[in-house]
């Protein structure tokens, strides 16, 4: 079955899933979503039986359906290879009925390596499968970690180049530097004066500039997204929640077909997006617990059925979910509101009018698969010390607000279905808040000798991404306003 995809704000936009991929945005300012949702068949026990990357052939062979077998095995095998550090790709913890979902094993040290190690081949492969022979500028506004992602996958891929740009003062020391010192001749980083929301916004509006648009294909060019607005992203980050369901059948912690639930920190809510795909599509899962720091829009909308992003903007010690404009949220309120492109416009356009919109009860109605909660600095940093202390595993800051929330969930409803909680980012990203959690006395060392004492602390070994920042160069240093983003595209690309 041909699965297309259609914006979610007009419903005449229709694309095949190569075509949506190669675009990122659609072209009303819409995010692509599948006509039809496909279905996994329920054979549990077979799904037990397959490795990351038999499992990533077959869930995304049922949504990116104009790509070919012997396409997307290309693409799976030169994604899901010893970049990662576990022949696994990704494994599970267990502590207490809980289950950690390590997705950090990728090359960047975050979950978001899982979709960007597979982006750029989705890409390429797009461009060549349609007849596009325009050179593909990714624009990527990061809240650190996508950026560092994007650019390890797109450094140097003929064809492509790729704009990032990050909160300067807000992102951690290491995702910074990690981020400054990228090689590849077709990379550039751009700090802005603002947050994570100001580059998004702004990114979202270069995408819909038609002036801007002409004036890219002129130069025989055209943007496309690394962002979690790309449905190339989405679909990479579906598969491992099969496989995780299939590696608890396989170790006999559920019987075919018994569900789970999954516990995922959120940002731009494209994890949780990906894990609610995954239900859609026939996976055993109860509930959906989204969990949220300090900024706690999606915990009121969960509450309310109001989404209003009129708030102060905090920085958190989990910065890569500093975040009040959730991009992917988009694609719930679509499907709450029974795939209706009209109503998930006027909701969106009001959004950026007045920075709040409320869906109707029917809609609400609709949410529950959810529960939304929120975990403050002081609480995310008591659970990392819990965790250590009673099962001597160390988590970083963004699993730790997933632990301390999925707790709440479990406290407040008394369910206790077998928990996955997607651990997002090697606790080396974030060495400063994460040693401090567990030893308050080593707060005054420097951000390297906190990586040597978090090595002590843990037992594992620091991560070659992190070695590989020690000592390497700075090698970009570009700052400017939010307002400038364009001129700076434009500047940098010489059109
Ligand atoms: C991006 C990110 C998140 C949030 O994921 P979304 O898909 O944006 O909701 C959480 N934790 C870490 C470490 C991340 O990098």
């Amino acid at each position: 079955m041909q699965i297309m995809y259609r914006s979610t704000r007009d419903s005449s936009i229709r694309v095949t899933a190569s075509q949506a991929v190669l675009q990122g945005l659609a072209p009303d300012g819409g995010l692509f979503v599948p006509e039809e949702m496909p279905h996994f068949d329920g054979n549990w026990e077979a799904l037990s039986g397959w490795d990351y990357r038999e499992t990533a052939l077959q869930i995304m062979s049922l949504f990116l359906t104009d790509y070919t077998q012997e396409e997307l095995k290309g693409c799976i095998e030169k994604a899901y290879d010893s970049k990662f550090d576990i022949p696994e790709i990704t494994r599970l913890k267990e502590t207490d009925g809980v289950w950690y979902l390590e997705l950090f094993h990728g090359a960047t040290i975050a979950f978001k390596d899982m979709a960007l190690s597979i982006l750029p081949h989705l890409m390429t492969c797009a461009a060549a499968k349609n007849g596009v022979d325009d050179e593909i500028v990714i624009l990527t506004a990061t809240s650190g970690d996508t950026g560092k992602a994007a650019m390890a996958g797109f450094a140097d891929v003929p064809g492509t180049k790729i704009i990032v740009f990050y909160p300067k003062g807000g992102v951690s020391a290491v995702q910074e530097k990690q981020m400054l010192t990228q090689r590849g001749s077709n990379v550039h980083v751009v700090g802005i004066n603002g947050n994570f929301d100001d580059a998004q916004s702004a990114v979202k509006r270069i995408f819909s500039d038609a002036a801007m648009k002409d004036r890219m294909a002129e130069a025989g060019k055209r943007f496309s997204s690394a962002n979690s607005i790309n449905i190339g992203r989405l679909v990479p980050q579906i598969v491992y929640y099969f496989y995780a369901y299939g590696q608890l059948v396989r170790e006999g912690s559920v019987k075919p077909g018994d569900e789970i639930d999954i516990t995922v920190p959120t940002g731009n809510f494209g994890n949780i997006l990906a894990a609610y795909y995954a239900k859609q599509m026939g996976l055993p899962v109860k509930k959906l617990v989204c969990a949220s720091n300090e900024n706690k829009v999606l915990v009121d909308f969960f509450r309310t059925g109001a989404y209003d992003r009129n708030r102060s903007f905090k920085l958190t010690s989990s910065p890569s979910m500093d975040i009040l404009i959730s991009s992917n949220l988009e694609r719930l309120i679509f499907r709450i509101a029974r795939e209706k492109a009209d109503v998930t416009k006027k909701l969106m356009d009001s959004l950026v009018s007045s920075g709040v919109y409320r869906i109707t009860d029917e809609m609400y109605r609709n949410l529950t698969d959810f529960y939304g909660n929120y975990a403050t600095e002081e609480e995310t940093s008591e659970e990392i010390r819990r965790v250590y202390e009673q099962f001597g595993y160390v988590i970083d800051t963004h699993t730790a607000v997933a632990s301390a929330v999925c707790r709440k969930y479990q406290g407040d409803t008394g369910d206790h279905r077998p928990m996955v909680i997607a651990s997002t980012a090697s606790p080396y990203k974030f060495a400063r808040s994460v040693v401090c959690a567990v030893r308050p006395e080593l707060k005054k060392q420097s951000d390297f000798e906190l990586i040597d004492a978090l090595r002590e602390i843990s037992g594992i070994t620091v991560p070659q991404a992190i070695e590989d920042i020690r000592s390497a160069p700075v090698l970009h240093n570009t700052v400017v306003d939010a307002d400038d983003m364009p001129g700076e595209i434009v500047r940098w690309l010489h059109i």
